[in-house]
């Protein structure tokens, strides 16, 4: 494995990194505060082709490998302090523009592609039900094949981006008799042409990415909005996971990044006893360990990256990736609660904000024990 950045890889790095600086974040504290969306922030990464970053430039993309787009997006996560930004971005991009291109038809591709990844349509993905989240074989959706489509019932939930997409990303069973692998469809659903309602929810963490259900009731969609085959669905969504499972994930290693270069400062500055509490070893140790966890997590993560770039099965690596860096983000922020305290813990502080944002890390893209029974099936255990 060679993770040597090539010049083109650095430069691209530090213009995020600084864009971000200079445009993103601003006002986070009160827009986290009451949900409020950068939509002038999203409109400024889609010049960046931040929403289009894996997909070959004769789509309107940025044309990177997964690994390029690993190192764009943890710039971006360090870059960027408005969490729920970049999470809206990554959900975007890995789980609705990354499946249109890999199995769109030719006319989808042309039709969406170009707009998506310049961020004037906002996509979502909605797979999750009530009754079906971490056992996405339990969907209840269905799709009724009807004249030149297909009717959708059902309801979905916690979907990120929902209430401001413009295309909504869905899947519904076709034939159940078939089940999750050949029985279930994946739809797009454009804004202005299917009918759906949409209901905001108010979430602990990453307020600034709006969350919504998406309600169908007798959607017509036509076959031209469908992704691929019929009953294609399963392994649609299950590879947009795998894209979500490594390149979210680079988001989190940017982020803890920033926190612990800011953690040294704090450590540093802040006096207790008459020096300064990073020369107290049990502070010192903490910010060793998150470093070498850190280091360590984000070679398992390019490595992977790499691996997805090779063609070869990544199911196992990116469930791993996965794991170990959502478990690590979570796990930072509770301890740099610790270490800031009281500062930390004041509605609004930058600690308190990350620490709710990463809470929810173990939990989206499959949660950690959904991702410990796919490690352990691929183990042959
Ligand atoms: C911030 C955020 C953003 C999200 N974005 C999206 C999105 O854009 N689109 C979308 O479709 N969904 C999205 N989700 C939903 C997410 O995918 C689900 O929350 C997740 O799959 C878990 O489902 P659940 O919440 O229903 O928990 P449940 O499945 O009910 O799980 C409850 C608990 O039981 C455990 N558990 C369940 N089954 C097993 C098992 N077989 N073995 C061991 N333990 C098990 C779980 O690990 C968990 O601890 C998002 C969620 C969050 C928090």
């Amino acid at each position: 494995m060679n993770f040597g950045l090539n010049q083109e890889q650095e430069n691209f790095k530090q213009q995020i990194i600084e864009f971000a600086g200079q445009m993103l974040g601003k006002d986070i504290a009160s827009r986290d505060a009451n949900s409020v969306f950068d939509r002038a922030g999203w409109d400024q990464c889609g010049t960046l082709l931040l929403q289009g970053l894996a997909v070959p430039k004769a789509y309107g993309g940025k044309g990177l490998d997964a690994l390029s787009t690993v190192l764009a997006l943890e710039a971006l996560g360090y870059g960027s302090k408005d969490n729920g930004l970049n999470f809206s971005i990554a959900a975007h991009l890995l789980a609705c523009v990354v499946p249109i291109w890999l199995h769109g038809s030719e006319a989808q591709k042309q039709r969406l592609l170009p707009d998506l990844c310049m961020g004037k349509m906002i996509a979502a993905n909605a797979m999750t039900e009530v009754q079906s989240g971490s056992d996405a074989f339990e969907l209840k959706t269905t799709a009724q094949q009807s004249n030149n489509g297909y009717l959708l019932n059902g309801h979905k939930t916690f979907c990120a981006n929902a209430p401001i997409a413009d295309l909504i990303l869905t899947y519904a069973l076709s034939n159940p008799d078939k089940g999750f692998y050949g029985g279930i469809t994946a739809f797009l659903l454009e804004k202005g042409k299917q009918s759906f309602n949409i209901e905001s929810i108010q979430k602990t963490g990453l307020r600034t990415c709006t969350t919504g259900t998406v309600q169908l009731h007798d959607a017509f969609v036509p076959t031209e909005n469908r992704l691929n085959e019929a009953g294609a669905g399963g392994i649609i969504f299950n590879q947009s996971m795998e894209w979500e499972r490594i390149c979210l994930g680079a988001l989190h290693l940017g982020t803890m990044q920033r926190l612990l270069e800011q953690t040294i400062r704090f450590v540093k500055k802040r006096k207790s006893g008459g020096k300064s509490i990073g020369k107290y070893q049990s502070i010192a140790h903490q910010l060793v360990d998150m470093k070498a966890h850190l280091e360590a997590a984000r070679l398992v993560n390019y490595q992977t990256a790499q691996k997805l770039d090779s063609g070869k099965k990544v199911a196992m690596d990116a469930s791993m990736s996965k794991l170990l860096v959502s478990e690590l983000y979570k796990d930072m922020t509770v301890r740099l609660m610790q270490i800031y305290a009281s500062q930390a813990y004041v509605e609004g502080s930058e600690i308190e904000r990350n620490m709710r944002d990463a809470m929810s890390a173990t939990v989206y893209s499959g949660t950690s024990e959904i991702q410990r029974n796919i490690i352990a099936k691929w183990m042959g255990i």
